[in-house]
């Protein structure tokens, strides 16, 4: 079985027709369905996952993830939906993104019976699932070793090894992953997971600072069995670089939403504060103009997400590391301008705080991506 990339070059992005509409329904759902959740998904670990179906109804997953072949990729309108969603609660963004990852392994892969078989269900949020990359993507820029091990077995593959956390999952829920072939020295393949596989185990256990109502779980694959139908891309080769912008682009919807209701924040504690606010160093237009910034900068880089020139990759983790730090830092003003009323149980200026280290620690984490840029200026 062979379902090598050919890389059929579609780079026409435009715009879906009704990303407009696509972005005021995200924001809508964010208000009158994920608002009320917010403390429940932070303190309980509650799953959003009626505010996942809904999105997925409302188009959310889909405009950067097309099935027909020559429909353009739009990036822009899923980051948009996302960051709508991300100013309510990061845990639900981050479900968004993965849930986004897996629609885009799915969409670029040249795979037919994948697509026929997932590709809607991915994209309209009838099937739910996430993305065990973390692992492949630290070990494809040599920071840590590959943790699934695969065995080419008649109709498809088996994979056997762990991986330490993978979100947005739950027994009926799928996700992307690669594993390498240690008897075809060390070929990598991708392929789509089924949790209900019973040679799969999702285990429980880590509690985390925050996004604990992401679902994460450690994943224990036995002899898991990959159909070739639900290969994504075999050998993994040009397919990586082709998937590795809109990866990390996609990312900019959690950091987004996460400047802006930290902006909002300072601007609330202004109405009252603002006499002794004044005097903190960083006020919210400073990161307005951050924000503008990086959306115009991430707006250019969404245009062309098939380009794999190292320029337009080292801008792409720029972006990236910018994203992360600058949502840490409206974070920590967001607290510092709130004060005392953002620093109790149910303020939302710590519940921002701890949920933006995420931005910033999940893969590329800042220190990967600045390994990254080190490497590949270096080069
Ligand atoms: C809430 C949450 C959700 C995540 N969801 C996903 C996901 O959906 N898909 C995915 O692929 N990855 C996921 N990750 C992993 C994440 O993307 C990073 O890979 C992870 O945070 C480690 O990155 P790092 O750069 O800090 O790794 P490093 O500091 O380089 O650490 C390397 C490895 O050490 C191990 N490790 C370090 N500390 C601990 C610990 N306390 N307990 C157990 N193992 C440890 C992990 O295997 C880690 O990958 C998630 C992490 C968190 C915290």
């Amino acid at each position: 079985m062979q379902t090598a990339i050919a890389g059929g070059e579609r780079t026409a992005i435009a715009p879906v027709e009704d990303a407009e509409a696509i972005i005021a329904r995200a924001a809508e759902i964010g208000r009158v369905e994920l608002q009320p959740l917010v403390h429940s998904i932070d303190a309980e670990g509650v799953y959003p996952e009626a505010v996942m179906r809904a999105l997925g109804a409302a188009g959310a997953f889909r405009a950067h993830a097309p099935l027909a072949p020559d429909a353009a990729f739009d990036l822009k309108t899923s980051i948009g939906a996302m960051s709508a969603i991300g100013e309510y609660c990061l845990s639900t963004a981050f479900c968004m993104w993965c849930q986004d990852a897996l629609g885009w392994y799915i969409a670029n892969s040249d795979n037919a019976a994948l697509k026929a078989e997932l590709g809607e269900k991915v994209a309209s949020g009838q099937i739910l699932g996430g993305t065990g990359l973390s692992n492949p993507m630290k070990a494809i820029f040599g920071i840590e070793k590959i943790k699934l091990a695969g065995k080419r077995v008649e109709g498809g593959f088996e994979v056997t090894g762990r991986l330490p956390w993978v979100s947005n999952l739950g027994d009926d829920h799928f996700f992307g992953m690669i594993f390498e072939l240690p008897e075809e020295d060390g070929r990598l393949v991708m392929a789509v997971a089924d949790c209900a596989d019973e040679r799969i185990k999702l285990v429980e256990g880590t509690e985390f600072t925050a996004l604990d109502g992401t679902r994460t779980f450690g994943l224990q694959l036995r002899k898991a069995f990959i159909p070739a139908a639900r290969v994504i891309a075999d050998p993994l080769g040009p397919y990586i670089q082709r998937i590795r912008a809109g990866f990390i682009l996609l990312q900019a919807g959690m950091a987004f939403g996460m400047i802006r209701s930290c902006i909002d924040l300072m601007e609330q504690a202004g109405q009252t504060l603002s006499h002794v606010n004044c005097h903190l160093p960083d006020q919210p237009e400073d990161f307005r103009q951050q924000l503008a910034a990086l959306e115009a900068e991430v707006s250019a880089l969404c245009e062309t997400p098939f380009d794999t020139s190292t320029d337009y990759f080292i801008r792409v983790l720029e972006a990236r590391l910018q994203a992360g730090d600058a949502a840490v830092a409206a974070a920590h003003n967001a607290m510092l301008h709130c004060g005392a009323r953002g620093y109790v149980k149910n303020g939302a200026a710590q519940r921002r705080l701890r949920e933006a280290y995420f931005v910033a620690i999940v893969t590329p984490a800042t220190k990967q991506l600045r390994k990254m840029l080190a490497d590949l200026k270096a080069a």
